[in-house]
């Protein structure tokens, strides 16, 4: 996906060239004086030895004298003297028969020390300005070399490098077909002008994590023959002010160079926050410039040229509200969680790379994976995958695929949890405590797989339950008999042991979440009817709610909740006492199995 960069040439290969040049200098420079060992003896000596008939050689140099003495053995010894001036010299030298020259020394060329002051220094001061520059850009997110400070970085997809399209895509429908259409009026214009059409400027995507919105993009630019310019939000905020906002004008810039083009921008929610909502003190300012940067470049540009520009984002919520102006992001796409059919379709678009066993049932995992995002769906059979290469396989098999839904649901087994025999009792009493109360109501989805084999996530064991079908409403008497199988853990243990145990927590936490939902938000209490009293923040995100009450409405919420947990935990004690014989038959079986199915437990359950 990655559009390549230039490797970063380390300071190493700099330094590399400027010691290679000085060596190279060196061997035309000072080759006689590396050979050999030169001697220095005053002019006079000089003198002597010429007389004497032993020089054979002298090189008259700028400042010094350069002379060969043959000794006795035959062998050369090279000697230095300074230079005198000495008009006599040459007839000496000539009558001695002695072969000499006055040359000009190659260190003194004008070549030579040119490159040597000049050249060199500014080599090594481009290598080390060169390498500071690489390290501060690398510092402040950019890419390329020094002189593109400010420019932005978005990467251009095209259809031959990004390889995915709607194939891709499983599910989402509706967000397809809305792209498709932006993509088909940049394909042809000229059908959406006739009829006198507007194109929306900007589409913005909206969904949980992992439901594929960056996906979607990267289909868009597959789909599209145009050019596709990406980035993401968190790109845009620098290190200095005013940095963000000369990406942005850049990126539009070139976008409209480039047009028809589509420009994406994702997790767009890093500067579109609104900017009412920050502290009284503002640390905000580069964000704020980058927003409103991008706000008029978005009037700024003429719909009709063809840029169309995407966003994406999982908290709608807390976007400026003047990014969402008509003109501006006015289409929302939303990219909800799939539903039971999208689940079974992913899985498919995933399976279709991996060698799958004759006997595997993706309809089955999609059953047990509700709530479960296009990213968790492939984390499945990748899981799976592996599992199947861990245990030597060649093929994956069903039972890798339940078993990976299970290690993204709850985390790996943990083989070497050593648990003593009262605790193991306790959570296998516990767990059938959860399926026997959801068995004997009837509105609870039914028993999937009892499980006390501990997990990396802190679960000791559970219950797994599968709906029917796909469930979109949820009914009073499913919520209630919801908690009352979440009591049901700890409702078995009271009634077995007479003793109460921190295991329960979870079915506490979510327990309380639900019967708050009910109140709060479902409007299902007598006391408060169809009064809202709770307003989700982040609808996408974990779904936090704040109270919009006075705090003696706060007061009695919370005994109206407390009433929906403690009815729901008496029933759960009731069903529980009454099956008293079923709950150590099956516990017992679930002792010695560890793992037991739906069917199982049913079969047991029914005698
Ligand atoms: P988002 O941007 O919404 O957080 P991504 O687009 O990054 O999610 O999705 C993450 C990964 O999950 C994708 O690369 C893909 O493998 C998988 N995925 C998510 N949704 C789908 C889908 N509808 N069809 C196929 N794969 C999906
Ligand atoms: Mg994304
Ligand atoms: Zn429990």
């Amino acid at each position: 996906m990655e559009e390549k960069k230039n490797p970063k040439k380390p300071l190493i290969y700099y330094l590399g060239i400027a010691v290679g040049i000085v060596l190279l200098l060196n061997a035309f420079v000072f080759p006689a004086i590396l050979k050999n060992q030169v001697k220095e003896v005053d002019y006079g000596t000089f003198l002597r030895y010429v007389d004497q008939g032993n020089v054979t050689e002298v090189e008259v140099q700028e400042n010094q004298i350069i002379f060969v003495v043959r000794n006795k053995g035959g062998k050369d010894q090279y000697y230095l003297t300074g230079r005198m001036d000495d008009p006599e010299l040459s007839n000496r030298l000539y009558s001695a028969g002695v072969k000499f020259t006055k040359n000009i020394p190659k260190e003194n060329s004008p070549l030579v020390s040119f490159l040597l002051t000049w050249i060199l220094p500014l080599i090594i001061f481009f290598a080390i300005a060169q390498f500071f520059a690489s390290r501060i850009q690398k510092r402040f997110g950019g890419g390329g070399n020094a002189m593109t400070f400010g420019k932005s970085n978005a990467k251009i997809y095209v259809e031959a490098q990004t390889g995915i399209t709607f194939k891709d895509v499983a599910g989402q429908d509706e967000a397809k077909e809305a792209l498709q259409e932006i993509v088909d009026f940049l394909h042809n214009p000229k059908k959406y002008k006739e009829i006198g059409a507007k194109i929306p400027k900007g589409a913005l995507l909206v969904g949980p994590p992992g439901t594929g919105k960056t996906l979607l993009a990267k289909a868009v630019a597959g789909e599209s023959k145009v050019p596709f310019f990406s980035i993401s939000g968190s790109e845009f905020v620098e290190m200095f002010v005013g940095m963000g906002a000369a990406r942005v004008r850049d990126l539009f810039k070139q976008a409209q160079e480039k047009a028809p083009c589509i420009v994406f921008i994702d997790e767009i929610d890093t500067i579109g926050k609104s900017r009412t909502g920050g502290g009284p003190i503002s640390g905000n300012d580069e964000r704020e410039q980058t927003l409103n940067q991008l706000l008029t470049e978005m009037d700024g540009f003429d719909p009709d040229k063809g840029v169309v520009i995407l966003a994406a984002t999982n908290r709608p919520e807390t976007l400026d509200k003047a990014l969402l102006r008509p003109g501006r992001f006015d289409r929302r796409v939303p990219v909800e969680l799939p539903d039971l059919r999208g689940r079974e379709a992913i899985l498919h678009v995933h399976a279709k790379n991996v060698k799958m066993d004759h006997d595997v049932n993706l309809h089955t995992i999609a059953r047990a994976t509700p709530g479960a995002s296009g990213a968790d769906l492939a984390n499945i059979i990748n899981e799976a995958a592996l599992r199947a290469v861990r245990l030597g396989r060649k093929e994956v098999k069903q039972s890798d695929l339940e078993e990976s839904v299970e290690v993204v649901i709850a985390g790996y087994q943990r083989k070497n949890a050593v648990l003593s025999m009262k605790d193991k009792l306790t959570i296998a009493y516990h767990e059938i405590g959860h399926a026997l109360v959801a068995a004997k109501q009837s509105n609870s989805a039914p028993v999937h797989k009892i499980t006390i084999i501990p997990r990396t996530s802190g679960a000791l064991g559970y219950t797994m339950q599968v709906e029917e079908g796909e469930q979109v409403l949820m009914s009073k008497e499913q919520a209630l008999d919801k908690i009352a199988v979440l009591m049901g853990g700890r409702a078995a243990e009271e009634i077995i042991f007479n003793r109460i145990t921190s295991g329960a927590s979870n079915d506490i936490e979510q327990a309380t979440k639900l019967a708050r939902a009910m109140v709060t938000r479902f409007g299902m209490s007598e006391r408060f009817d169809m009064m809202a009293l709770e307003t989700v923040n982040n609808q996408y995100l974990g779904g936090d709610t704040s109270l919009i009450v006075s705090s003696e409405t706060a007061s009695i919420i919370d005994e109206e909740v407390l009433n929906i947990i403690k009815s729901c935990h008496e029933k759960a004690k009731t069903i529980l006492a009454d099956n008293k014989e079923k709950l150590h038959e099956l516990t017992k079986y679930l002792m010695e199995k560890e793992t037991i199915t739906g069917e199982e437990f049913l079969h047991v359950l029914n005698g």
